[in-house]
């Protein structure tokens, strides 16, 4: 699964497997110290759950828009809970982790001592302090958290 659910964790950084995962321990705690994580998350079996009862009527509905009868109507009936599960979990696990859960591994390596960017975790290493951009993503660019404050 980790084609649709990934890490997150940059490969190029030289981890141990102890070090990510640390990471991914460190990126479970700020996500969870986030409830709205929580809530997004059991929104999806919720919203599949209130859903999924009318899915095969809203299927054949539509087989019977497009004007297709008999087996094909059978099909969109049964295919259609499919579908959804697909769209609630999948696709929309695949979004919360990529939105919710990503920035918080990020946030973690950071932590860990590795530059990383905090919005796309491009490894930042060897740049100069003048470059004030992500050259993967192109947002601005933060101090190393915990790194002292920058007296310019
Ligand atoms: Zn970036």
């Amino acid at each position: 699964m980790s084609w649709i659910w990934p890490e997150y964790v940059n490969r190029e950084l030289p981890l141990t497997k102890q070090e990510r995962k640390a990471i991914l321990r460190d990126a479970w705690k700020l996500w969870f110290a986030n409830k709205w994580n929580i809530l997004l998350y059991l929104a999806l079996p919720a919203l599949y759950l209130l859903t999924v009862f009318f899915a095969s009527d809203v299927g054949g509905r539509l087989a019977a828009l497009v004007g297709a009868g008999g087996l094909i109507n059978k099909l969109f009936r049964a295919g259609a809970p499919v579908v959804l599960f697909v769209i609630c979990f999948v696709v929309g696990g695949a979004v919360l982790q990529r939105y919710r859960f990503a920035p918080c591994v990020y946030r973690a390596t950071r932590r860990h001592g590795y530059d990383v960017c905090a919005k796309c975790g491009y490894w930042l290493r060897g740049l100069n302090d003048d470059i004030k951009r992500c050259p993967e993503c192109g947002c601005a660019r933060r101090l190393a958290e915990g790194a002292p404050a920058n007296s310019g």
